[in-house]
């Protein structure tokens, strides 16, 4: 079975293979896609609601103990491509 993870924007728990895992890369917010980046990730659903309020509340500096704030241009990307769909 999958191991459950919590959306750190509606605080789901969810099986991670429902989940965008997200890293922190050089300075960046990052999706990690394939779930093979190393370190600490944030898990988030893949849905508009949950990325925005995430992203919008700095849900994600908070869950990767960043301090300061990274740049969450890849994440903005990713929901304006979810958006279209
Ligand atoms: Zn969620």
């Amino acid at each position: 079975m999958d191991p459950v993870r919590t959306c750190v924007a509606c605080r789901a728990r969810e099986s991670r293979s429902e989940l965008l895992r997200i890293v922190l890369q050089d300075g960046r917010l990052i999706v990690d896609d394939r779930g093979v980046l190393p370190g600490r990730g944030a898990w988030v659903h893949p849905a508009v609601q949950c990325l925005s309020q995430a992203v919008t509340r700095g849900a994600f500096p908070r869950a990767l103990r960043v301090s300061g704030k990274p740049d969450a241009g890849p994440l903005e990307n990713r929901l304006k491509t979810l958006m279209d769909n």
